[in-house]
């Protein structure tokens, strides 16, 4: 209130009933109102201190605040000038406001170049690279929309440098069209990238693609496919290829299995994909015109490419490789049925007897199934106990009586009724259950043999595979000394084709078992290419002249002739000549009069079960001399 408007109300106060002026109360209104003024200013000389002290105080921070300022500026510049990343800032003109010493750095710009103010366009013309295929809009930024630009997005750029680097940049596009943006160089992140692609897609020990990479080129293959256009698979797998593994060790068949996968290589041409598709199968795809007559020539010569000699070290080491083919359209159209198809053709293929190759036929399958279940019921034989041996006698023409008895097996299975060894034999050795089996004949005809008089031997049939998958040599011990058998009791028969497997690998073995006593036989000799050839690369103490050479010899003057041959070849040799097969009387007789040393076959008996070997053994000697002989 203004002055005079509170003294004249002070007045009108102060004013008596009579109308006049009541000075003692006037003067007490005026003294009242000056009393709450006086407190006022105090009152308002208090707030000036307080401000004038707050202002001090606040000058005080504001120093304190420009100082951490710039703390915090210097810091500022220290991280952005030592991140591994290089950054960059553009406003919305593209014109450099901030960059660190690496953005420079990464893309080869010298200080001059990145002063704030430069454009995008001149920082590319003067960095030493280009933009490489890499880049990629973000989510919400398209490349060359302007919209992009305005709109708020990330966006991925690749930058490929004259020096080989690769720099990444993601760009962040704000929206007012301004970015910021960090750069990495990702060169060696790239390269363990791809390194980690190409391994999942390759095999290692051969650079070959792998089967998953395959799979995708069959794929790709049989999607491209015209309609009249045909498209081979075929499968390889090296035979019998574990067993160099276990002699050679593990490293040296990585040797050769990369010598394999070079000479595929070389036979099926850059038209034809390779790959590896596990330890020692491999498979080609031939698409295209050559299609599929020349599927068989280029298996012809894969064979051959494969059939020379490999070498380790000093060491030569023969292969054969077996093939199943498939061919689309006619054998599925699907990599899965083709793949599965060629399969089937290179199972046939082995089951065959390896070293062939094979198309597909749509009956193969049936008949897989029903090997597949005649395998299953084999791995339980043993265990069921439905194996027997037989034995049939091994006649002395000299002595004319029984010396030894040859260990066949039978297999009585509660269905299949009795199966013959041919029929589960060569079964039991392509799935390596021959040796469990093989293992169990030599224990139970070591047992049956010790009942016998102590003349008489027990020849055991041996397979390949027990040489190349077991220790045969202490399975031989084991079986012995359990049946508490002397070695000199047996005999072990081995056919060409044991010695065909690996020759370096099963000599040793047969010297050492021949150390301890134990007699070795070539089986089935002359039914094989080069019997005679591995006649001197051991010296056995038997060949068995295959019973195929008998047939005809009473007859036939040239099957005569071969045989007398043969008998004389054995005798120079020193080794004893057994003939398999003797079925009549004459035969035998004949082989009495070439000093034949053992007979073999129907005409002394049938293999007959263990407990009829007593009975056999008491029957009177066969005589061929009271028929009429031949020539002798
Ligand atoms: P192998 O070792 O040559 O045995 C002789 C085969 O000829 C036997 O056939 C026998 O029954 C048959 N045989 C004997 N005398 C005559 C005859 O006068 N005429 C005719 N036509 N055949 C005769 P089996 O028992 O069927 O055995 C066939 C093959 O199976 C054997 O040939 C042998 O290679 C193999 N085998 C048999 N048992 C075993 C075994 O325990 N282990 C192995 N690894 N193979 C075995
Ligand atoms: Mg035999
Ligand atoms: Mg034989």
């Amino acid at each position: 209130m203004k002055a005079e408007a509170l003294f004249w109300q002070q007045c009108s106060q102060a004013v008596t009933a009579d109308g006049s002026v009541d000075a003692q109360r006037l003067m007490e209104l005026v003294i009242a109102t000056y009393r709450v003024h006086e407190s006022d200013y105090d009152e308002i000389e208090r707030s000036a201190e307080t401000l004038l002290r707050e202002n001090h105080a606040l000058r005080g921070n504001m120093s304190a605040l420009s100082q951490a300022f710039d703390g915090q500026q210097r810091l500022f510049e220290i991280i952005l000038n030592n991140l591994p990343l290089g950054l960059s800032v553009f406003d919305a003109d593209q014109r450099l406001t901030l960059s660190n010493i690496r953005f420079g750095q990464l893309f080869g710009l010298t200080q001059a170049d990145v002063t704030p103010g430069a454009t995008i366009a001149d920082l590319i013309d003067k960095m030493r690279g280009a933009e490489g295929t890499g880049s990629k809009p973000g989510r919400r930024a398209g490349r060359h929309s302007s919209a992009a630009v305005k709109s708020s997005g990330i966006r991925r750029r690749e930058w490929l440098m004259d020096d080989g680097r690769i720099i990444q940049s993601m760009v962040t596009i704000l929206a007012d069209g301004s970015n910021i943006a960090i750069h990495a160089d990702i060169t060696e992140d790239r390269k363990a990238a791809e390194r980690i692609a190409y391994l999942a897609h390759h095999d290692p020990l051969t650079g070959l693609p792998n089967r998953i990479h395959f799979r995708e080129q069959v794929d790709s293959a049989l999607a491209e496919r015209k309609r009249d256009e045909q498209i081979a698979l075929i499968h390889l797998n090296l035979d019998r290829f574990k067993s160099i593994n276990n002699m050679m060790g593990v490293s040296a068949g990585d040797t050769i299995l990369q010598q394999v996968a070079a000479r595929i290589r070389a036979s099926a041409g850059s038209e034809n994909t390779l790959a590896r598709l596990g330890s020692d199968e491999f498979a080609i795809l031939q698409t295209g015109r050559q299609q599929p007559w020349n599927v068989t020539a280029l298996a012809e010569q894969i064979r051959r490419e494969l059939s020379e000699p490999f070498l380790h070290g000093e060491k030569h080491m023969e292969l054969s490789v077996s093939m199943g083919i498939a061919v689309a359209p006619g054998d599925g159209e699907e990599t899965d049925i083709l793949l599965k198809n060629a399969g089937v053709a290179l199972s046939h293929a082995k089951a065959d007897g390896r070293k062939r190759e094979r198309f597909f036929a749509g009956e193969m399958e049936a008949q897989m199934q029903l090997r597949h279940a005649l395998e299953a019921d084999l791995r339980a034989a043993i265990e069921k106990e439905e194996f027997e041996l037989h034995y049939q006698p091994l006649y002395d023409l000299s002595q004319r009586r029984i010396c030894g008895f040859e260990a066949l097996i039978r297999w009585n299975h509660p269905i299949r009724g009795r199966v013959a060894p041919i029929d589960f034999i060569p079964l039991a050795e392509e799935v390596g259950l021959i040796v469990d089996i093989g293992r169990w004949v030599l224990h139970q005809a070591c047992n049956d043999a010790v009942e016998w008089p102590e003349d008489i031997k027990v020849a055991v049939n041996v397979s390949a595979m027990q040489f190349s998958s077991s220790d045969l040599t202490s399975d031989v011990g084991e079986a012995l000394a359990a049946a508490s058998l002397s070695p000199l009791r047996l005999e072990l028969e081995i056919t060409e084709s044991v010695l065909m497997e690996n020759l370096g690998e099963v000599l040793p073995i047969l010297h050492a078992l021949k150390e301890r006593g134990i007699r070795i036989s070539m089986d089935d000799f002359g039914t094989g290419y080069s019997s005679l050839s591995y006649l001197s690369s051991f010296p056995f103490d038997k060949i068995k002249i295959d019973k195929s050479f008998v047939n005809d010899i009473v007859d036939n003057k040239e099957a005569h002739a071969i045989m007398h041959a043969i008998i004389l070849l054995g005798d120079a040799l020193g080794m004893r000549v057994t003939v398999e097969g003797v079925e009549t009387a004459e035969q035998l007789a004949l082989l009495e009069c070439e000093e034949c040393d053992e007979i073999q076959g129907y005409h002394i008996s049938r293999p007959r079960p263990a407990c009829d070997v007593p009975h056999l053994l008491s029957l009177p000697p066969k005589n061929g001399g009271v028929m009429h002989l031949p020539r002798c």
